[in-house]
């Protein structure tokens, strides 16, 4: 691992503990910022990866698994490299994973690309939220709130990257399933679990203005290694997760977005909703049905609750 050398103004652990305390009061709800509306700290987080220092070994999976408590194996098991015959996205039980690309300058040396959920500066996924269950924090990182979820799963559509997955093999709790970057950890003045891991200083950590001046750098100083393109630096407006590498991010699986903010596209969702003519009496008795079979489903372990469902004029009546 490797935390940004250009970090003088901002010591580690008052930036970790910055970052920690806005997430747990941002958990309280005291400070909850909305996508669109309330400017990010400066302080905010950024994480650079650089995929020509990748090497592959897969060890970030295997630590952010551990870090969440899902089936991770043992890490040895993970220099199997039969796992790259196939292109795999993170998912239920893998919040990232590495895939090996095809490098043409030297066969022999592949590419390795890690992906997880890119923090978006303004994400898409919060702004589709119609209950507020995912928050963009101050911080940079976007995280998901189980008490709020209704499991309506709009996030799932309105992710440009499709990174949000719903643990749909759960008969009790399914949670929403995304990379958190490690937000308990960091609470406890601790590196998220990938980037305390790796080994050959593939992800950079830090504040994003200086990660970005670190990408900027590595460019300038080796322009034959690297295009001019950092990846998330603008797209969808920026991204907390940002990459450099040798070739272009279309040929990374990586792709090609418009700077322009997703938000517009998930607030759609929600308009879409009132423009084919679902009153909002309505709109809040369907999400007072689909929340009460949620919690009836968390806590019951069942898809068929018994009872009265509430309907339209109960909702009238509140
Ligand atoms: S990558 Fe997708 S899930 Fe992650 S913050 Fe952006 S919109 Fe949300
Ligand atoms: S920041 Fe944490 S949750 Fe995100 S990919 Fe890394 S280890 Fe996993
Ligand atoms: S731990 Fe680092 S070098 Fe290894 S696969 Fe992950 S990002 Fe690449």
């Amino acid at each position: 691992m490797i935390y940004i050398e250009h970090m003088n103004n901002i010591d580690r652990r008052n930036f970790l503990k910055t970052a920690a305390i806005g997430a747990a009061s941002l958990t309280l709800g005291s400070a909850t910022v909305k996508a669109a509306d309330k400017p990010l700290s400066d302080d905010r987080i950024g994480i650079l990866v650089d995929t020509t220092a990748c090497v592959g070994c897969r060890h970030c999976e295997w630590a952010c698994r551990t870090a969440h408590g899902l089936p991770a194996g043992e890490l040895e098991s993970y220099s199997d490299n039969s796992v790259f015959k196939e292109y795999r996205r993170p998912g239920n039980e893998a919040l990232t994973v590495v895939n090996e690309f095809e490098n043409e300058k030297n066969p022999l040396l592949p590419v390795f690309v890690k992906s997880q959920c890119m923090h978006c500066e303004k994400p898409a996924c919060v702004s589709a939220c119609i209950v507020g269950a995912l928050t963009k924090n101050e911080d940079g990182s976007v995280t998901w709130n189980d008490d709020k979820c209704i499991g309506c799963r709009y996030c799932m559509v309105a992710c440009q990257f499709q990174i949000p997955t719903y643990e749909w093999q759960k008969s009790i709790d399914p949670h929403i399933m995304k990379c958190d970057l490690c937000s308990e950890r960091r609470s406890n003045g601790k590196l998220p679990a990938c980037i305390e891991i790796c080994p050959n200083e593939a992800l950079l950590f830090g504040k994003r203005s200086d990660v970005l001046k670190a990408a900027k750098n590595k460019i300038k100083r080796k322009p034959d290694t690297y295009i001019n393109h950092i990846y998330g630096e603008h797209e969808v407006g920026g991204t907390t997760w940002m990459y450099i590498a040798g070739k272009k991010f279309d040929k990374l699986k990586m792709p090609p977005l418009g700077t322009a903010t997703a938000p517009g596209i998930s607030e759609a969702i929600q308009h879409g909703i009132f423009a084919y003519f679902v009153p909002p009496v309505t709109l809040f008795a369907l999400l007072g049905t689909m929340m009460w079979v949620t919690k009836w489903k968390k806590t019951n372990g069942s898809d068929e609750p018994k009872g009265k469902l509430p309907d339209v004029n109960d909702e009238k009546e509140k």
